[in-house]
Order: structure tokens, then sequence, then C-alpha cells
């Protein structure tokens, strides 16, 4: 659809939590519309229900929109327009489009209260909505629907109205869970004389099983992800992709490449899974793309104090590169002490050492201390200037095939890291280094 008019979209959290995922899937897709149509982007805190909003979870949303990059133009606050929900009020009164209703409260108490209740025209509505196309709606059912608890206290409806008229917003692009609030809000609209702004109602987020996605189950906050060690660029493309895609195989999207082909009409109509998997993978993709300097600045901070300044950590960059999943993974990783021979010395297990087809030859440790000794033999000659991963090998690998690779690379292995489990010989020799190596080397023969 062309647009005439300026793009003025709105976010408008209501601070009563930390800011979840159906939530920020909700201000990126209205703050990738409006950057896509040069529009406006207006963040509104709705913060009129005194009991449960919190200034701790307005500054989450405030945070959260910041570290994934969602700046927004202009910010309001619901709870500062209240004269301005009261004025309304009062002259949708004035001019019959409201009443005061006087109503037994329902708690049973016999107490008489008086509500506000808005004048139902009965009417048959119709509004466009991105996503879902014209949808019509019956009003009659909604009968007189309350508006206000009293005169000084406008409630949800008229608030949203009011504050998205007065901010001048052309689309309104929120959950699915607000469909059934549509039909009174335009009401309410053509009452006061505002414009119908075009809806895209965004469907449902569920988690991989197809349940609703709960504080307990599924998705974190944007603030735990971001705790937790993810790059905002990760869980934006990840989220992004919640329900939308370009219609081609590419996945992976910068903020900018995001806004250039985001479509709020290719959004599907159906309910979208959120695969907390799928941010792995973004997250793994995004980390293999930083820089040595930015990968460290991300990572130091999970570096336990005692490795931060030794001259072993950013050698083994790749090693830990390959091994996370998110930076938090950083810790588990040295308190398994999945890291620790690259800093102290390993205790080497001779049953170890052996390479399976030797275990049963009653000189299958002597036969692997030779195999391990020749291989001395040949690595103690290298120049520095050649002691990498392939002038390393170069040297290794002839003797190694001639003599099995298993016989041969095994031990070396073993000697250098003490674990069954680590990266090839060749790499952790040039990690280590010329003297480590050949300490180590010597060790074993001698032990
Ligand atoms: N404050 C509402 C919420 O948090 C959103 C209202 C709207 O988008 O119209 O769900």
């Amino acid at each position: 659809m062309e647009h005439t008019q300026k793009v003025v979209t709105r976010f408008a959290p209501s601070p009563t939590g930390n800011l979840h995922s159906g939530a920020y899937r909700t201000a990126i897709f209205s703050y990738l519309y409006a950057r896509k149509h040069g529009g406006t982007f207006v963040l509104r805190i709705e913060d009129t229900d005194k009991e449960r909003s919190k200034k701790e979870y307005e500054e989450n949303i405030l945070e959260s929109l910041e570290w994934l990059g969602l700046e927004y133009d202009v910010f309001v606050r619901q709870s500062d327009n209240i004269a301005r929900h009261q004025a309304v009020l009062e002259q949708l009164i004035a001019d019959g489009h409201a009443y005061v209703s006087k109503e037994e409260a329902k708690d049973g108490s016999g107490v008489i209260k008086e509500i506000i209740r808005f004048k139902n025209p009965n009417v048959d509505v119709t509004f466009h909505d991105e996503i879902k196309g014209n949808v019509t709606m019956n009003t009659t059912d909604l009968g007189d629907f309350v508006i206000a608890k009293n005169i000084r206290e406008p409630l949800f409806h008229l608030a949203v109205v009011v504050d998205d008229f007065d901010a001048g917003i052309t689309h309104v692009v929120r959950g699915e869970d607000h469909v059934s609030n549509t039909p009174r809000q335009i009401l309410i609209q053509r009452a006061i004389g505002a414009p119908t702004p075009v809806y895209a109602h965004l469907p449902l987020v569920l988690g991989l099983d197809k349940q609703k996605l709960s504080k307990r189950k599924g998705a974190l906050a944007v603030t735990e992800y971001r705790d937790l060690g993810y790059l905002p660029e990760a869980l934006l493309n990840m989220v992004a992709m919640v329900g939308w895609n370009p219609g081609t195989e590419q996945e992976l999207f910068s903020k900018e490449a995001l806004i250039d082909s985001f479509d709020l009409t290719k959004v599907q109509k159906s309910p979208a899974v959120f695969n907390p998997e799928k941010l792995v993978w973004f997250n793994r993709e995004y980390i293999k793309q930083l820089s040595s300097e930015q990968f460290w600045q991300h990572a130091m901070p999970f570096v336990p104090d005692a490795y931060r300044s030794t001259s072993m950590i950013k050698k083994i960059e790749s090693i830990i590169k390959d091994r996370i999943e998110k930076f938090s993974d950083i810790v588990t990783l040295f308190s398994e002490g999945e890291f620790d021979y690259f800093f102290i010395e390993p205790t080497i297990d001779n049953h170890m050492l052996v390479w399976k087809a030797l275990k049963e030859d009653p000189e299958g440790l002597e036969k692997t201390k030779d195999y391990v000794q020749h291989v001395l033999n040949l690595i103690e000659p290298i120049d520095e200037s050649a002691w990498h991963y392939e002038g390393i090998k170069q040297v290794v690998i002839d003797y190694a095939e001639q003599e099995g690779k298993g016989n041969v690379l095994w031990p070396l292995r073993v000697t250098l890291s003490g674990k069954e489990k680590s990266p090839d010989p060749f790499e952790l020799a040039s990690i280590l280094g010329k003297e480590i190596t050949l300490r180590r080397v010597q060790k074993v023969i001698q032990g």
C-alpha cells in the first residue's frame, strides 16, 4: 500500500514486567516498519495501572530497546496525559457518546458506584489490517462498554485511542491478543473525530511445543539474553523472523538489511514459533563475524580472574569460539577444566596415553614412548618461525602415516592436553609454543 502520509508507528508496552518475547517481537516489527518508510517510531509507556506498573520495569524496557538498537523518536508516558484523557471523557459525555451509570458494585457489598459507559451505536465496524486484510466485526454484543471507572479515571481503551490520535499514529502494530479491542477503540475514535489507523495484528508467539510461551518455559527477557552473553544482532535477527520471512533463503540480516526487506504484508497469519535453538545458531553466526577485539570485549568478563591477564588467554580465541553458543558458556567451560591444560601442566595418565590398538600389547607403553621420542626428534629442530600449525604438521605427518596415525598422534595429543578430548596435537603444539611443547613431551618420555 502506498502511503501519502508520513508513517508513524508506536510500541506501547505496559511496565508490568521485564520485556518478554511477544512484546519485543512487537517492538521490532513496529520499529522496522517505521524505519522502512522513513517514518516516526513512538515509544509510549502505558503506566496508568498504578498497582501493576513499576519504575524498574520501565527501566528494563528502555534498556532492552537500547541494547537491541531500537531507537525511538518520541517518548511518551501515558500517565502524563491523564488531564487530556479526562477532558476527552467529559466531551464524550457532553456530546452524548458516553454517560454516567450508577451501578451496584460487583463484590456484593451493595455499594452504588458511578461508572462511565460508552453509548454503543451497535454497528458493523470494518478496519484494514495489513496482515489479516479487511476485518469486519459486529459490535452489538459489546453492549455499552465501560470506558472509565469514574470521571477522573479513564480506562485503557479511551487512553489508547486518545494517545494514538494525539501522536498521529498511522499504523498500529500490536499483538493478536488485541484484535478484540479494536472494534471498541474504533467506535471511540469515531466519537471523538479521530481517524482510524491501519492495523497490523501480529500472530501469537508460541514455544516449540506449540504452547503459549511463559516465563518458566520458552523465551527469556531481552536483558536475560544480554546477561547470558547473546549478541543483540543475533536476537534482533532471530526475533524479526518469528512470523516473518522475506520469501528467500537468506537468514542473516543486519538491522539495515531487515529495514530494507521488512514487509508487514508478508507476516504470517498463523501463530509463529520461537525456537531457542535457532537463536543459538544466529548467535554463533554473529560471534564468527566479530573481530578479535570485539570478541574479547564480550568474552573477557566471563573469563575467570586468574586467567584474564595471562599471555595464553588470547591465543585460545578460536578454541573458545568453536565451543561456545553464548559468552556465558565460557564460565562453564573454565569451571569444568576444559581449558586448564593451556595454563597448567597436565598430569598424564599412562593408560590414556596408549592408543587403543596397543592397549592389549604388554609393550604398548614402551612402544608409545618410542613414538613420542621419535616425534621429539622431529620437532626439536623446528625453527621458532616455523612453529605453527602447518609447520609442525609438515614435519610429523609422514612419520605418523607410516607408523599409524593413532599410534603417533593420539599419545602426542594426550601428552599436550592430558585429556581424551581436545583439539588436534598440531593445534595444541602451535598454541602452547615450542618451549612448553618440548617440556611436556620430554616429561612423558622420562615419566
Ligand atoms: N499496553 C498494551 C500492552 O502492553 C498495548 C496496547 C496497544 O498496543 O494498543 O499489551
